[in-house]
């Protein structure tokens, strides 16, 4: 039998290794991790809603109405009257005809595009797409082809000479390596002359940008007639666990029959559809918590570029620091870490090579304080200066 080893050691001399850590406490600004209590700034909880007294209530009183498991999937005995109510809801927050529940984002992404398309037809998709669209690609078997990162001209190209066949583009709505935003209105322009699908992976934009915290798509001002699949996610802004897509009756009936993603899975705990159910209406009601985040990293930005580092263009609270090397990015996060200061080093294949950064994430849950202390180590640390 082939030996394991060689391939752990490369990935560890070219400091590629991952590490999992182990955390004690809820999530929070401040956790508990590996016995030591650290200030975080890793986590996808924007409105700090994963230890919300509602959404924790909620999910005790599921738990005590349907039990812990859903025992089934949700085609034989799984859906039960939590999942229905929440995807209705779902689909009234984001103003579409109907929302189907996933178990996680990955699986979404996979089901919906093995539904839509297959062998002879086309996906195109940007370069910086989450991997569960890449992946979601591969196995549909559909051809593929991925364009720079937000150039619509290479996209209007690859449309042009789509020839036959079913053509989806999918996109991120808020990247979530970079904290930029896809350019859904010339997209959805593309796509509509082409007859093109538009699906939008709205994962981080939903709950934190547009009214209400309708995500990205609503932040441009379009709609279900612009952009026809929506995919969103529920274990960030909205600190829970799961996913849905959002579209019209056709697409989720379609998705019913054949995301093989979301027949051949057990429903999610019927308790987590009340958890959701919680935090949708925390969600909603969470102008205040929005804006405390964008003056947080307006905060932030100001106080990066007055120390001179490397930011890169984004107004979301994914604000990445540019390190090139994964050597450098890995001593900047252990750097901080010696001072308290968690921050997560992303690194290839995660994002493309000689882009390794650290990506810091602001949520409305951290102070002013805590953000000043960020930006006080990273001045002490000089991260700035080469
Ligand atoms: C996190 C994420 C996913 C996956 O969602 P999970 O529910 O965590 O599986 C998909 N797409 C994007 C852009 C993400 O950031």
């Amino acid at each position: 039998m082939k030996s394991l080893q060689p391939e752990l050691e490369r990935r560890s001399k070219e400091y590629l290794y991952r590490r999992r850590r182990v955390v004690e406490s809820p999530q929070g600004p401040v956790l508990s991790v590996d016995g030591r209590q650290m200030l975080a700034f890793c986590s996808n909880d924007y409105l700090g809603l994963a230890n919300h007294p509602e959404v924790v209530a909620a999910l005790q009183r599921g738990a005590e109405q349907y039990g812990a498991g859903s025992g089934a999937a949700h085609l034989v005995t799984g859906h039960s009257q939590a999942h229905h109510a929440l995807e209705e809801e779902l689909a009234a927050f984001t103003g579409r005809p109907r929302a189907l529940l996933f178990s996680s984002g990955y699986q979404a992404n996979l089901g919906v595009i093995g539904a839509l398309l297959g062998r002879g037809d086309l996906l195109c998709e940007d370069r910086l797409n989450h991997a569960s669209l890449v992946e979601g690609g591969l196995l549909s078997r559909a051809r593929m082809r991925r364009f720079p990162h937000r150039d619509m001209a290479a996209l209007g190209r690859v449309l042009s000479k789509s020839g036959h066949g079913d053509c989806l583009v999918a996109t991120d709505g808020l990247f979530s390596m970079d904290g930029d935003l896809a350019p859904l209105p010339e997209m959805a322009r593309l796509c509509n002359e082409r007859g093109a699908w538009l699906l939008v992976d709205d994962a981080h934009g939903l709950g934190v940008l547009g009214r209400g915290g309708r995500g990205t798509i609503d932040h441009f001002g379009l709609g279900v007639e612009s952009v026809p699949i929506l995919m969103g996610t529920l274990g960030k802004a909205f600190g829970t666990s799961g996913a849905f897509v959002a579209g019209s009756e056709a697409l989720i009936e379609t998705l019913i029959q054949q995301a093989r993603s979301y027949i051949y899975t057990t429903a999610s705990p019927p308790a987590l559809a009340e958890a959701t159910r919680a935090s949708l209406r925390l969600v909603q009601a969470a102008d205040d918590r929005r804006q405390w985040l964008r003056e947080l990293i307006a905060l932030f930005r100001a106080g990066a570029e007055a120390l001179g580092l490397p930011l890169m263009p984004s107004e979301t609270p994914i604000q990445p620091l540019l390190a090139g090397t994964s050597a450098r990015a890995l001593a900047w996060g252990a750097a901080l870490e010696q001072q308290g200061i968690l921050v997560s080093a992303i690194r290839p294949p995660t994002v493309p090579e000689g882009s390794a950064r650290l990506r810091i994430t602001l949520s409305a849950a951290h102070s002013r304080q805590q953000v000043e202390r960020l930006l006080g180590a990273m001045e002490a640390l000089s991260l700035g200066d080469e």
